[in-house]
């Protein structure tokens, strides 16, 4: 398994900070060449943790300013791809936005349409232009949230994550004939950019975590490097939470705390 990513291509989407940086990180540090997408212009100082890797410097990384919802950018990651003759064993559909996070009789059909667009179409476009270049033994991991697994008051976020579960095992069931694994992840409260400014919905979540701590993007970006790799190679369609207790026992959490029996 040594040298395993060595002269192999990965593009993860999402990859300018947080759990997609972490992602990168390990991929270039394992030997992989890796195309990060992120609709971040590429002189952001978000980057800068990722420009500074030992992969960035051997010339591995090459970074795209596009956005995920766009066919044409998919087509355009897809030529370079080409262009530069590697083989692309990994995708990583990690590229998310929260939205303002409105119920469902307040969402706007804008609001709706941008996540949705983003957060699920995005992952279909990505699947539907990469999957044909990639070879037997690739594999594919769609970024999902514990909300794709319970109800969730933010409608349209909550309800990308369900349907990229949908899509993982669509995805999974059609590319197992060409040796395509197709998984996903469902992380649970992570500490990254995209909640760490609504401090009142930190602060409420924390009573929700059996492991009494929010998971750090590099925890849950070494399940997705496990499931890009060779010692996943018969895991496939599997949705797997990395959420410190949540979906197992969130609920009955803070209940066993609030009576004494925890
Ligand atoms: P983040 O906000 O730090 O990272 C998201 C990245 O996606 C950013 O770099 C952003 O610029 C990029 N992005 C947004 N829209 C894009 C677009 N249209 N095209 C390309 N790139 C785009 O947050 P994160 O926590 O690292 O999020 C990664 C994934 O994890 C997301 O799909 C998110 O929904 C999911 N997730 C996060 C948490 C959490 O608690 N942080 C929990 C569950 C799931």
């Amino acid at each position: 398994m040594q040298n395993y990513w060595s002269g192999k291509a990965a593009v993860v989407t999402g990859g300018a900070r947080g759990q997609g940086a972490a992602v990168s990180r390990l991929l270039l540090n394992a030997g992989a060449h890796v195309h990060v997408m992120d609709i971040l212009p590429t002189d952001d100082r978000a980057w800068q943790e990722l420009y500074a890797s030992d992969g960035a410097r051997e010339g591995r990384l090459q970074v795209h300013a596009l956005d995920v919802a766009s066919p044409e950018a998919w087509e355009q990651v897809a030529a370079q791809l080409l262009a530069d003759g590697l083989t692309l064993y990994a995708l990583v559909n990690n590229a998310g936005i929260t939205g303002p996070r409105n119920t469902v009789t307040k969402a706007s059909l804008a609001e709706w349409e941008r996540v949705i667009g983003i957060n699920l179409t995005g992952a279909f476009l990505g699947i539907r232009t990469l999957a044909p270049l990639m070879p037997r033994g690739a594999a594919i991991v769609n970024v999902s949230s514990t909300v794709g697994m319970t109800g969730y008051y933010s409608a349209a976020y909550s309800t990308s994550k369900w349907a990229l579960r949908g899509l993982t095992k669509s995805a999974s069931l059609e590319l197992s004939v060409s040796g395509v694994r197709v998984n996903c992840v469902m992380p649970g409260v992570v500490d990254t950019e995209m909640i760490r400014s609504h401090t009142a919905l930190v602060a409420a979540l924390q009573n929700i975590i059996p492991m009494q701590q929010m998971g750090s993007a590099n925890q849950i970006a070494e399940v997705m490097f496990f499931l890009l790799g060779p010692q996943a190679s018969y895991v496939t369609g599997a949705d797997i939470a990395v959420d410190g207790g949540v979906t197992s026992g969130g609920t009955f959490w803070p209940v066993g705390r609030a009576i004494g029996a925890l």
